[in-house]
């Protein structure tokens, strides 16, 4: 691919130089040793300084920019009309098109008021796949979260470009047995993130969008990652690569009645939220809401220097040669990974590898942790930091997911292809060692969320 530059050269650079240095802390072996034992063996409970490489997660750990830092100083603290508000609303209206834009400090509380205005017993709230806390806000308004995810986006080998689609007839046969009256609102999770962070195509969108007209129904995007599912559409839908990622990411929301952002991701700052709202009367008790809970409708729990960056973080995000080299360093550690013999699920997300546990420890059952031993063993052998998600974080009460992966999840502009490379050369000789990962069982674990908090003893 050619660079934006027209330059020849192939080789897709970080686009950015280096201004600010924060160090990373070298451990020795020995000293991992004592850390993961003395954290009973989960990664959760240990220090963040004595990580090399945290992956443990792509939200809130992103670099922001010198005019994004700039910002920070700029910004105004005003607690009504701050200027840092104007700017932010600007920003996300030339953005996306919507008029009405509700600051909230993260991405679960917009979904919190939301779902306190919109759901209810007896709701059911459709989505290609819901994310955790969003499961969680509805299921705690009363209402129930039902995933219709297409098949291959169910399969870890298949190689279908937008495999975050949510199943449409699947959406009409819902709507068709418990009725419209049952449905407040259809939801699209950009990209998906429960789903291996797949992007959802254009067409789908629009053909979501036509089951709600019919029946009325308002469609909400859970746009968190609006950005790199906009440059997926670009780089793979049919008659889409001739488009800007604005004119796209316009269309998107403009096929939408209203949105939950967690600014954390594709905001390109380490805190920050939006609402985006049409419909007048729901924006009316919005307001009311975050005004209770979150803050004035010009700040909503954050600083006029948060709102600054975030201004700032979304009209970065949309560069072209950002997202091209995002999503194409994300791939290239799977492709490595793949090339390494390594299982992962395929193809690459936009924001996460996730490697396949189960076939990387064939030796360990879902029972003993196939996810938790190589996120141990990562650790131990190279200060490596991921997150299992797996039988550890969804197998409670005997039940097993049906998927035992590690995820790899890499902050935004936060690390070097170098960096990268050791991740790879790591994996790579933790797997050929793999027989050496050993089982482990729970020692503790708390009633509910326990992949935070458990305790682990290794079962040699
Ligand atoms: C992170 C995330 C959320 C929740 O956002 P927070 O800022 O963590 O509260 C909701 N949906 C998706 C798809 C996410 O990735």
């Amino acid at each position: 691919m050619e660079t934006e530059a027209g330059a020849n050269v192939k080789t897709i650079i970080e686009p950015f130089r280096i201004k600010v240095v924060e160090p990373i802390r070298m451990t020795s072996r020995q000293e991992r040793e004592t850390i993961i034992r003395r954290a009973d063996f989960n990664l959760f409970r240990i220090h963040a300084e004595d990580v090399l490489i945290d992956l443990l997660t792509d939200s809130g750990t992103g670099a922001m920019s010198s005019l994004q830092w700039a910002g920070v100083m700029k910004g105004d603290e005003s607690y009504a009309g701050a200027k840092s508000w104007f700017a932010l609303e600007r920003s996300v209206r030339e953005l996306t098109g919507f008029e009405q834009i509700l600051p909230t400090h993260q991405g679960r509380a917009s979904e919190r008021i939301l779902f306190e205005l919109m759901g209810g017993e007896g709701k059911i709230v459709p989505n290609n796949s819901h994310f955790d806390t969003t499961r969680a806000n509805i299921e705690h308004s009363g209402a129930k979260a039902v995933d219709l995810l297409i098949e291959e986006g169910k399969r870890p080998t298949s190689r279908h470009p937008f495999k975050g689609n949510m199943d449409v007839a699947a959406l009409e046969r819902l709507i068709a047995e418990v009725g419209v009256g049952a449905i407040p609102l259809v939801m699209l999770t950009v990209t998906n993130n429960s789903g291996g962070g797949q992007p959802v195509s254009l067409e789908n969108i629009r053909a979501v969008r036509r089951v709600c007209d019919q029946h009325k129904l308002p469609l909400f995007l859970d746009a968190c990652r609006f950005a790199e599912n906009a440059y997926f559409i670009k780089s793979r839908e049919p008659g889409q690569a001739d488009r800007t990622v604005r004119e796209i990411v316009r269309e998107m929301f403009g096929l939408a009645d209203g949105a939950t952002i967690s600014a954390k991701k594709d905001g390109l700052v380490n805190i920050g939220g939006l609402l985006l709202l049409r419909n007048a009367e729901l924006v009316r008790r919005a307001d009311e809401l975050l005004i209770l809970t979150e803050g004035f409708l010009t700040y909503g729990g954050l600083a006029g220097r948060d709102l600054e960056a975030m201004a700032q973080g979304f009209e970065e995000v949309v560069h072209e040669d950002y997202l091209q080299y995002r999503i194409r360093s994300t791939e290239y550690l799977g492709e490595k990974l793949l090339a390494a013999g390594v299982q992962i699920v395929e193809p690459p997300g936009g924001h996460a590898i996730y490697i396949d546990a189960a076939s990387f420890c064939p030796h360990i059952p879902p029972e003993r942790f196939p996810g938790q031993a190589l996120v141990v063993g990562l650790y131990r052998h190279a200060g490596i930091r991921a997150c299992e998600i797996g039988s550890v974080m969804f197998g409670k009460g005997g039940q097993r997911p049906p998927m035992e992966l590690v995820r790899l999840a890499i902050p935004r502009r936060v690390y070097t292809q170098s960096h990268i490379d050791y991740v790879i050369e790591a994996i790579g000789e933790v797997h050929a060692q793999r027989r050496a990962l050993a089982p482990l069982e729970i020692a503790e674990e708390p009633p509910s969320l326990r992949h935070f908090t458990a305790r682990f003893r290794e079962l040699a």
